[in-house]
């Protein structure tokens, strides 16, 4: 006879996660148990710099302290769904936020160095057509906590801790890439980059985070003050008709209101400071000779230290475009080239794994909009109905 035993769920853990906190917000943690000033200097070295995540480990704060610190808090990290990892190196995560809802996390290695793609939101509203993730169903802004998180957990799973010096680590870069418009999440990106350049923690410098906006020109000038990083600007087209018809933000702000606010950013956060220009090649779309000679007039005239990154289209299942040839591809960056203007081909990465650049949408979403395709299908579901809720 097989017996069965229900167990009751462990009761949730509510104990607040540190992960997220400013160290003003930490200190006041702190000052509210009696701990003076100091310590959260010690316990941000800890968590940030050690990546210690059990509180009993912490050996240099008081045992009473670890005591009362663990009764209340937590040093969370995002829940691991896949990994998966490229033939080129490649590795990619699909992880869990504490209510369910799943992003992707890229690293991308080089050969001394290697990039973080991070994501800022569950899914996309921005609705760029060659984009994946900007079809994905739900959306909601991720948290600093949850920004911050994936990138500490890239770090658990190569064993970078306690934080290397910049010159030797291997998970060198931030970049915002992943999913999501960073610029529409803003305050949680902003408070999640100033912990990730923190140099007594994670000690990223400025020079080595890469914000890329699709063009949310409210918020663009505001970051140069805020956090000055790098800024990557998803332009993808020399005229406005080409980038009305692939990137609705377009028609909100056209590219002369983005370009100028481009100038700003780079007077604001150091002349020195290059803004790099992606570009996707769209075949029969933006890919022509006349399209590289206009965007060569585009940036020369705008006045901005600029450099380009160009990005062949990467295909995704039932995508409305494709891919152009490789002639065409190299034939646009010697235009571009022979302007002056640094101009590399990016080689997409993991794409066996479909980590590349546009290709991220989660697992879950995956199979959820194909049951929702399915259903459509079959004339059981309205195509107008709000998504199913998760
Ligand atoms: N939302 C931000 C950052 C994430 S997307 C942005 O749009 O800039 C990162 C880069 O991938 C952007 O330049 C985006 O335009 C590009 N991208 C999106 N879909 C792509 C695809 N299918 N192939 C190649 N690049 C793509
Ligand atoms: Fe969103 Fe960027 Fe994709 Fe556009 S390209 S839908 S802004 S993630």
């Amino acid at each position: 006879m097989i017996e069965t035993q229900t167990i009751a769920p462990a009761p949730a853990d509510t104990r607040r996660d540190l992960i997220g906190l400013s160290r003003e917000e930490l200190a006041q943690e702190l000052a509210a148990l009696g701990e003076k000033p100091f310590r959260v200097k010690q316990l941000w070295h800890w968590i940030y710099h050690q990546g210690e995540t059990d509180f009993p480990a912490m050996t240099t704060l008081a045992k009473g302290l670890r005591e009362t610190l663990a009764e209340r808090f937590a040093v969370r990290r995002p829940r691991v769904v896949t990994e998966q990892n490229s033939a080129d190196g490649t590795r990619k995560w699909l992880l869990a936020m504490p209510d369910g809802n799943q992003v992707e996390t890229v690293h991308i290695p080089e050969e001394d160095r290697g990039a973080v793609c991070v994501s800022t939101q569950v899914g996309c509203t921005m609705t760029c057509r060659f984009c994946h993730t900007g079809t994905q169903l739900l959306v909601r802004n991720l948290s600093a906590a949850e920004i911050v998180g994936q990138f500490m957990l890239a770090r658990d799973s190569y064993g970078e801790w306690p934080t290397p010096t910049d010159e030797t680590r291997h998970l060198s870069n931030v970049v915002l890439m992943g999913m999501g418009e960073p610029l529409l999440n803003y305050d949680a990106v902003v408070r999640a980059m100033k912990i990730v350049m923190d140099p007594e923690g994670i000690a990223m410098s400025k020079r080595r985070v890469t914000l890329s906006t699709s063009g949310y020109v409210p918020n663009i000038r505001r970051c140069a003050a805020d956090l000055g990083v790098k800024l990557a600007v998803s332009l993808h087209a020399a005229t406005d008709e080409v980038r009305d018809a692939i990137m609705p933000i377009n028609r909100k702000y056209p590219i002369a209101e983005l370009l100028a606010a481009c100038r700003d950013y780079q007077e604001i956060a150091g002349a020195r400071q290059y803004v790099t220009f992606e570009y996707i090649l769209l075949k029969g779309v933006n890919d022509s000779l006349a399209d590289a000679r206009q965007l060569v007039r585009l940036i020369e005239s705008s006045g901005i230290g600029a450099k380009f990154n160009l990005i062949p289209f990467n295909a995704w299942p039932g995508a409305p475009y494709e891919t152009p040839a490789v002639k065409t591809v190299q034939a646009f960056a010697e235009v571009l080239t022979a302007a002056g203007f640094a101009a590399p081909i990016r080689v997409p990465r993991g794409r066996d794994i479909l980590a590349a650049c546009g290709q991220l949408r989660s697992a879950s979403e995956r199979q959820k909009l194909s049951r929702v395709r399915a259903r459509q299908a079959e004339g059981i579901d309205d195509p107008h109905a709000p998504p199913e809720k998760s």
